[in-house]
């Protein structure tokens, strides 16, 4: 596949049109998480330096085509101010009711200086950026005269600033959405071997593609959380109410004859900690399999078999981690996910591991174990991680392509 990537030889005094992510958690006036806020910076500071015009695109929340004005982008003009320390000019329309492009804006976007950042409003509040509109999409470029994608986390995804813009502006890749594909593609194509997969999260079926996928790359699946429910109510475990789904039975069959043909090993649980209540600090007992009381509910995985899981990190040079190992957000039922994320932080740096982890509650469970620095890379991508692991092409990447 070739890209183009933002370099030293690129003309970039420019307007540049520039897709970022700032769709991040936000609540009663305050930034959770800045993870994607902070990852636009490296595009920005070298786009800068190169003189060209910064005019920013994102989309925010779900205002399905709507004006809201609590999905508005306006609230992010102060934090863009203290990243980049200058006035960030807020344009407050994309096109008019005729889907062209506003002679207001055009006039603003004129009177901006070299090195100037601007935000434009959410693109989501027009119906037509999530229907790919060509006409859309080609309003919108007549503000720029050059595109850049740095929004891996919405690549998945083909709407008009991240698909149909590229038809109509030379289109670069930015470094965030660089970074982001090499590592993926440092676990994908040719991994050190041994290799190994922690998949976990609450459900199976949403990650039956990715399974499929990764059992053919890997040496070891670990499969833990809720989704590993399943896999032992498949197997006859009495679960009291714990969560599974029967109804993916035979695509966890699917997945147990693959891995076998492929001789991938499954790692699953051994011992699960239950509790009555899903609630902070309820009283819990650690249990094997036969010993799960009829009102009890599995919420994390046990010593044992975090003990399992430890064993086999320390036999890999190569290590893929989505999905928390329990129900991570409540107390204690955190103890699978953070110790095993410090044992992954401890492997990177005693025993040069390569640990790549994804996903949004893996993320905040990265987070709360406090190795978010200590991992070889960390993706913001959500579901767009999850796809480029199925082995899908991303349309927003395959938009860059030329
Ligand atoms: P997912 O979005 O599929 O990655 O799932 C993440 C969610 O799974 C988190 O909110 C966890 O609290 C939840 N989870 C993990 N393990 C369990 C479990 N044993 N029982 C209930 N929820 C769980």
């Amino acid at each position: 596949m070739s890209l183009s990537f933002l370099s030293d030889q690129c003309d970039l005094k420019k307007r540049a049109l520039v897709r970022v992510d700032l769709n991040i958690p936000f609540k009663d006036g305050q930034i959770l998480d800045d993870t994607r806020l902070k990852k636009i910076k490296e595009t920005v500071d070298f786009l800068q330096k190169k003189n060209a015009k910064i005019l920013l695109l994102s989309h925010f929340g779900r205002p399905k085509g709507q004006y809201k004005e609590e999905n508005s982008l306006k609230f992010l003009i102060d934090p863009l101010e203290k990243l980049f320390q200058q006035k960030v000019i807020f344009l407050p329309r994309l096109v008019t009711n005729e889907c062209l492009p506003c002679i207001e804006i055009c006039e603003m976007i004129e009177q901006l200086s070299d090195g100037s950042i601007a935000l434009f409003e959410n693109t989501r509040f027009y119906p037509q950026e999530e229907k790919n509109d060509p006409l859309f999409a080609k309003a919108i470029a007549t503000y720029g005269e050059i595109y850049v994608n740095d929004a891996f986390s919405a690549s998945h995804r083909a709407h008009a600033t991240t698909d149909k813009i590229t038809d109509f502006l030379p289109s670069y890749v930015g470094f965030a959405l660089r970074q982001e594909i090499e590592n993926l593609e440092r676990f994908l194509e040719n991994p050190e071997k041994p290799t190994i997969a922690i998949v976990g999260g609450a459900k199976i079926s949403t990650k039956i593609p990715l399974f499929e996928k990764i059992t053919e790359k890997i040496d070891n699946l670990v499969i833990g959380g809720g989704m590993a429910n399943s896999f032992l109510a498949m197997q006859g475990v009495e679960m009291g109410r714990s969560l599974y789904e029967a109804e993916a039975f035979p695509l966890i069959e699917r997945i147990l004859k693959k891995a076998q043909e492929r001789n991938c090993n499954l790692i699953l649980p051994v011992d699960v900690v239950v509790a009555e209540r899903f609630e902070k600090n309820s009283p819990f007992q650690i249990c094997a399999f036969d010993e799960i009381p009829k009102d009890g509910m599995i919420l994390d995985i046990g010593p044992l078999s975090i003990k399992n899981i430890e064993k086999a990190i320390s036999q890999c040079k190569t290590l893929l981690w989505n999905g928390p190992l329990g129900a991570f957000e409540i107390e204690p039922f955190d103890q699978a996910t953070c110790q095993v994320g410090k044992y992954i932080a401890k492997s990177v740096q005693d025993n040069n591991l390569l640990a790549i982890a994804g996903g949004g509650d893996t993320i905040a469970a990265i987070k709360k174990a406090k190795i978010f620095e200590k991992l070889s890379y960390v993706s913001t991508g959500g579901g767009a991680f999850l796809e480029w692991l199925e082995g899908k092409i991303l349309p927003g990447v395959a938009a860059l392509r030329y």
